[in-house]
């Protein structure tokens, strides 16, 4: 897939989670009503002062995906109630990918039946693990088996596209264990997994814990073992490995997240959410209560605005399109030495390339954002 005019997403955050997870660094609030009835209104008006501009100008929008935080902390009929007026003020493609984000042990078959009926078509469940030593260890809230009754309860809702977002490199976590979590995902037959490795971001509950000797850092050639590992599991499974982090069966690559990945334009809504819209990139507050001020008052709540020049925007489109297995063209290295630098690069096993495509290899991928920079 090529970035073309037809490539439109819509990104809705809803910033609330139960609690907040020992290893998470999003923008969130814990969910009281309170503050998500505020957020709720907040959203309308985001949605209306959008339309008044015509910031999508009347463009079909091919995906929709509601993250966060957890987007199901709110009440599925408000989800759907947003989804319906989201769908009354841009045209949408029949064929549009609609996503939501769910939490499996809050989720209920009575919410996922709503949100089915009101066009979700694709659900992601942020599983992360089944083993229920690694919840403790990562704060998670819930138990390993909500995960199986929550994805059963969504296919009889009438989900048939379910995505699995899972972590590894986990404080205690083995090789093993992991393995163990992905052959216990199997019976569910998902149709996407992610498998993200553990990260350690400032100011999270686990970085403070590391700082004072309470857990280990997480091990580097231990999460090798592993990517390696759940890329054999999954290929042997009948997944394809299509994005650095990302597995699909035959076509249930996630459209939106392609999106970013082949410079696609999208509108954010919600606090913290980013757009990229004509050449434009902008973000909004990373902060409720600022959020919904700026709303109240009639005004987008925007905190920046930068039109990209070409330059950057052929940076962003090698540093996003490397992370495809697919790879980039050779064309979208513009840099006079580019074939010298390519060069270097495949001597050093980071990289393949052919006539008309270079791509990452499996150690590439280790080090894609510095492969990218080095490209440029
Ligand atoms: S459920 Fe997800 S968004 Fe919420 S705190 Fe945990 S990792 Fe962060």
């Amino acid at each position: 897939m090529s970035p073309s005019d037809q490539d439109l997403g819509l990104y809705v955050h809803i910033p609330f989670c139960r609690r907040r997870c020992h290893f998470c660094a999003f923008y969130l609030e814990i969910a009281q009503p309170a503050p998500m009835a505020r957020f709720h209104s907040a959203l309308i008006q985001e949605i209306a002062l959008h339309r008044r501009q015509e910031s999508l100008d009347g463009r079909t929008l091919q995906s929709i995906y509601f993250g966060g935080g957890t987007p199901t902390s709110l009440p599925a009929d408000q989800l759907a109630e947003i989804l319906t007026l989201i769908r009354s003020t841009w045209p949408t493609s029949v064929t549009a990918e609609v996503t939501v984000e769910a939490h499996p042990s809050s989720v209920t078959p009575s919410d996922l039946t709503i949100l089915a009926d009101a066009g979700f078509n694709r659900i992601s469940f942020g599983a992360e693990s089944m083993a229920d030593k690694d919840f403790a260890a990562i704060g998670r809230v819930g138990r390993v088996h909500d995960t199986a009754t929550a994805v059963q309860a969504a296919r009889r809702a009438g989900f048939g596209n379910i995505n699995l977002d899972l972590m590894y490199g986990l404080p205690g976590q083995s090789v093993q264990d992991w393995v163990h979590t992905l052959e216990s995902l199997m019976s569910l037959a998902p149709s996407h997994i992610s498998c993200y490795a553990l990260t350690i971001e400032e100011g999270t509950r686990l970085a403070q814990d590391i700082r004072q000797n309470l857990a280990l850092p997480p091990d580097d050639m231990l999460q090798i073992d592993m990517e390696s590992a759940a890329e054999r599991f999954l290929t042997d499974a009948g997944f394809a490995r299509y994005e650095i982090s990302n597995y699909a069966k035959p076509d249930y690559a996630c459209r939106h997240n392609l999106l970013y990945w082949t410079g696609g334009q999208y509108l954010g809504l919600g606090p913290s959410a980013q757009s990229y819209l004509h050449g434009v990139r902008f973000g909004n507050m990373a902060d409720l209560e600022s959020y919904t001020a700026c709303l109240n008052d009639h005004r987008l709540p925007m905190t920046d605005r930068t039109r990209l020049s070409t330059s950057e925007r052929q940076r962003d489109a090698l540093i996003f399109g490397l992370r495809l297995l697919r790879g980039v063209p050779r064309q979208a290295i513009t840099a006079a030495e580019r074939d010298h630098q390519i060069d270097v690069l495949i001597a050093k096993g980071l990289l393949d390339a052919d006539h008309d495509r270079i791509r990452l290899t499996s150690l590439g991928r280790r080090y894609a954002d510095t492969v990218a920079e080095q490209l440029f």
